[in-house]
């Protein structure tokens, strides 16, 4: 019999919500306890506030890092994976990159084995968090970064080792390349197939949220085969599946004379290095960019740091089959259960994951009770030191005066 409280993913690929879904959460390390407490107090206030007690989340904890290394001796316990996997959404806080104990990252190593090729990146002006842009209410923007090849795919040998010397030998005698002497070696693979589900899924949130363009950020002058395969891959699947919905760039000029028909989604293409002073120059002409991994990971921080919000940018990893909501920072491990850091990545976090959900109205009484209380000036150390008059206050404390604001909305 079906489990009247998990959520299902319908055929149409979309989600199938009960009222009262189990929702896995991984706790994460360090800071992670601290922030999960304060992130829950304001989901489930916001859950309450919304829908007066007709919805509610049922929260199970799933065990990863270093308590689930305690629980199991895994920091990626199967179960783990297998209960994200049925639950089809779960969020966590940051997790301990264990050094040489055989695993480069529990956190990459999530996004690989659930497949969760999208990292998805929300940047957002929250008033008044000091920025160092003078308009950075300017800058709306939503990174689809691709999750799961590029240079993160992890193949890459060390300098001098046994296995360098045999791929660089392939490289220099069969392949005719010229490479420098024991030079450690990694390997970038693109693919069309894995291109063109990221780029799909940032033009179906274009499409699905009203906004004006998405851009194909990519390296194709140096590197033609793989970041510049990246946008010809991304035009063509704009093409295949969204003909309809959206126009190139060029078509916008020579056919619409530069105005965007209604309801179209303009893709457009920008070198990587060009792209990071438009976004200071000229932020307002940018709204979703879709990228391979790393530059993905180099301009979604940037773009934090823009609007001043680096400790508090929401994110989450989503792919076909489930999707996974985290804190974008790490685990601060000096800050550790001293109630004391900022828990706005993953209270934002967790308001992505209710409109992911289609709880829209207690996600964004969350952001709205957030400002707020920013607001207020009553905040954690962090923005405390940057906003003059403001009252520094603890972790948790923030977050029960984020659930008061949301009660008094
Ligand atoms: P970090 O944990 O993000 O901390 C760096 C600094 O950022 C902190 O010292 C603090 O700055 C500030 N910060 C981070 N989170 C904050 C918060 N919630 N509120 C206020 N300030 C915050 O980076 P790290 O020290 O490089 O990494 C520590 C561990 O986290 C490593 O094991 C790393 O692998 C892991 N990590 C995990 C994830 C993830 O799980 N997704 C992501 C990144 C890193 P101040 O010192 O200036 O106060």
């Amino acid at each position: 019999m079906a489990d009247a409280s998990v959520i299902r993913k319908t055929e149409n690929g979309k989600l199938d919500v009960p009222d009262t879904p189990i929702i896995p959460f991984i706790e994460g390390d360090g800071i992670g306890p601290d922030i999960w407490r304060a992130a829950r107090l304001v989901l489930d206030t916001a859950v309450a506030a919304a829908y007066g007690g007709r919805r509610r989340i049922a929260w199970r904890e799933i065990f990863a890092g270093q308590k689930g290394f305690e629980q199991t001796g895994n920091y990626l316990p199967d179960q783990t994976l297998d209960a994200i996997r049925r639950y089809v959404v779960a969020i966590k806080g940051p997790l301990t990159t264990p050094v040489g104990k055989g695993i480069r990252s529990v956190n990459v190593a999530i996004r690989q084995r659930l497949d969760l090729y999208s990292c998805v990146r929300p940047v957002r002006y929250i008033p008044p968090v000091p920025s160092p842009l003078k308009h950075p209410e300017k800058i709306d923007m939503v990174v689809f970064r691709e999750n799961t090849e590029d240079l993160y795919a992890g193949i890459e040998w060390a300098a001098g080792t046994s296995e360098a010397r045999r791929v660089a030998a392939f490289l220099t005698e069969e392949m005719g390349a010229r490479l420098p002497p024991e030079a450690g070696i990694g390997i970038k693979p693109i693919s069309a197939v894995n291109t063109k589900r990221l780029v799909a899924r940032a033009i179906a949130h274009a499409v699905e949220h009203d906004l004006p363009s998405v851009t194909l950020m990519h390296k194709g002058n140096i590197m033609k085969y793989t970041e510049g395969a990246f946008c010809a891959w991304g035009y063509e699947v704009a093409a295949e599946r969204f003909a309809d919905r959206a126009i190139t760039e060029k078509a916008l000029f020579e056919e619409f004379g530069g105005r965007r028909p209604q309801g179209r989604v303009v893709i457009k293409d920008r070198i990587a290095d060009m792209l990071f002073q438009q976004v200071l120059l000229r932020p307002e002409e940018y709204s979703v960019i879709a990228t391979p991994n790393l530059n993905g990971d180099y301009i979604s921080d940037a773009l934090a740091a823009q609007v001043g919000g680096l400790g508090m940018a929401p994110g989450a990893n989503i792919g076909d089959d489930c999707a996974v909501f985290e804190a974008t920072h790490g685990t601060a491990p000096k800050y550790a259960g001293q109630d004391k850091v900022n828990p706005g990545s993953l209270v934002l976090s967790g308001a992505m994951m209710l409109d992911h959900m289609g709880w829209k109205e207690a996600a964004e009484s969350i952001r709205r009770a957030l400002q707020q209380t920013i607001e207020q000036g009553r905040v954690t150390y962090d923005l405390a030191r940057q906003i003059e008059g403001a009252t520094e206050i603890s972790c948790s404390d923030f977050a029960r005066a984020i659930a008061d604001n949301i009660d008094a909305l």
